[in-house]
């Protein structure tokens, strides 16, 4: 008998006309079934958010509450969820413990900002026609939220919009990845059932992007769009928005440079980890790296024999360092990309191959900037090395790239830590410290095509946000 994942849509437990089986990117089992939303059930998830939104205001000391309970709840229950990411997106369970655990953080967080939200006063009397008025920003809920998430992080990331919602008071539709729906139902239902959500305030639609996740998008009654995913889809998106305020959370290519006075050889340790955790399905999962020439050989030996000591299999394993891309084609592409830069003059100095369906850890050097696996975001499990003679070359380096979410550099040298935190067109710069390294507290987000926003609970709670001016003369 399947095991059919009714979603919630307003007081609803909706099992969809026809249902979709998820299944395991590892080995191809079925893990559940999920409702097959149509543009009518985006419809009536939005209905049931207004009414929420209308009639049920939640006041900021419940929403702390919602979200305290959800922080302790997601703590207790922290194995069940890593155990359903790690099934649906083949993500190695030690890995998955690590996104369950950052999820309790995003709540707490979200908790906070839940109480301190408030306005500012606003010294309206410091012109003549204000004397005698006062003014203040009144903070209102911006309205629906319309959250539409990537595979990639199916609990942390649905974390990231959902929370800062409750904590601004907006009622939430959230599309949550076709490939990885589960962790967003479970989640969706220990909101609801257990942390005093009322219904409505979330509502779950699963189903392609081209159908639900367009309908969310051209919904009149949708206030805000948050979106985290590819390029190509979040800028499209953006274009059909009209009215709607639209966060974009895109990719990138992280490139980490390292500078000889640097401690290259702890670089290369966590590199082994930030270039092929969840085996490179990570938006800032180090992709280029730029060695400085004295330090080059030395640097790319200690990395390839880490790089090939990672255990590749089965995500449910303890011991598994990298798993399965999200799909087989995803395979193909990978190695293609890794075939045609070997063509171009790159040498492949560890992994190279698929072995029984599975990319292996692949380490390229010999690059240039104009083959896909440096051009281009590969979102699997390959770095590719290019040596360097002095500092601003590395730097030129680095930005040139379309993507611009977070850059690293390893120098102990204050002048070159300081020239890179100004001259790279990132997000966020990181010094001595991986690209891939994220706090859920801290703003994160790209420019250029790597997005329009920042993420963080403070961050997302001020966009999901309208701060209402109120002037008052007194009668
Ligand atoms: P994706 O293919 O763009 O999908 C993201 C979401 O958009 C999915 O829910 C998808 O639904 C939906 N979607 C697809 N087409 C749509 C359309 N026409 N209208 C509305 N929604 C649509 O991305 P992905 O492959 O899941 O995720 C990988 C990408 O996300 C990478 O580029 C990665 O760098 C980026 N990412 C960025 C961040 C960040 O914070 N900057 C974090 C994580 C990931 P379906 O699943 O049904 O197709």
């Amino acid at each position: 008998m399947a095991d059919t994942r009714a979603v919630p849509i307003g007081e609803q437990r909706f099992s969809g006309k026809e249902q979709k089986a998820v299944t395991s990117p590892y080995d191809g089992k079925e893990l559940a079934r999920i409702p097959v939303c149509e543009p009518a059930d985006v419809d009536r998830a939005v209905a049931a958010a207004k009414d929420a939104l209308a009639n049920n205001p939640l006041a900021p000391w419940k929403r702390a509450e919602i979200l305290d309970t959800a922080a302790r709840l997601l703590k207790e229950r922290n194995e069940e969820f890593a155990r359903t990411i790690a099934a649906e997106a083949a993500k190695p369970i030690k890995t998955a413990r690590v996104e369950a655990q950052r999820a309790i953080s995003t709540f707490t967080f979200a908790a906070t900002e839940a109480r301190k939200l408030s306005g500012e006063m606003v010294p309206i009397d410091a012109s003549d026609v204000g004397d005698g008025k006062l003014a203040f920003t009144l903070p209102i809920p911006i309205g629906v939220v319309g959250a539409i998430s990537p595979f990639n992080f199916p609990l942390n990331l649905v974390a990231h919009k959902v929370a800062p919602a409750i904590a601004a008071g907006c009622p939430v539709v959230l599309k949550p990845a076709t490939q990885t729906p589960l962790s967003a139902i479970q989640l969706a239902e220990l909101l609801l059932n257990d942390c005093g959500l009322p219904a409505g305030y979330l509502n779950v639609v699963t189903g392609s992007g081209g159908t639900v996740g367009n309908a969310i998008v051209e919904h009149p009654d949708i206030a805000l769009i948050t979106f985290t995913g590819s390029g190509q889809v979040g800028w499209e998106l953006k274009a059909k928005a009209g009215r709607k305020k639209v966060g974009l959370e895109l990719g990138n290519n992280a490139p980490i440079i390292l500078e000889p006075d640097g401690d290259w050889d702890r670089a290369a340790r966590q590199i082994s980890v930030a270039g092929f955790s969840h085996a490179g399905q990570s938006c800032i999962s180090i992709q280029r790296i730029y060695v400085h020439e004295e330090i080059a050989d030395r640097f790319t030996d200690t990395l390839a024999k880490l790089v090939g000591d990672l255990v590749v299999g089965d995500p449910m394993e303890d011991n598994t360092d990298v798993s399965a891309l999200i799909t087989p084609d995803d395979s193909t592409r990978v190695k293609e990309w890794i075939d045609e830069a070997v063509a171009a003059g790159a040498e492949v100095v560890t992994g190279g191959d698929v072995v029984d369906g599975l990319v292996q850890p692949t380490v390229l050097r010999n690059v240039t900037s104009d083959m896909r696996v440096m051009r281009e975001e590969v979102f699997g499990p390959v770095v590719g090395i290019q040596s360097y003679r002095d500092v601003d070359e590395a730097l030129a380096l680095a930005n040139d790239t379309d993507y611009g979410l977070q850059a690293g550099i390893f120098t102990r040298n204050l002048d070159h830590a300081i020239a890179a935190a100004r001259t790279l067109e990132y997000g966020g710069v990181t010094v001595n410290e991986v690209p891939t390294w994220r706090a859920d507290q801290m703003p994160y987000g790209g420019v250029k095509a790597s997005g329009n926003t920042r993420e963080g609970p403070a961050y997302s709670v001020h966009e999901m946000t309208e701060f209402r001016l109120v002037v008052i003369q007194p009668s």
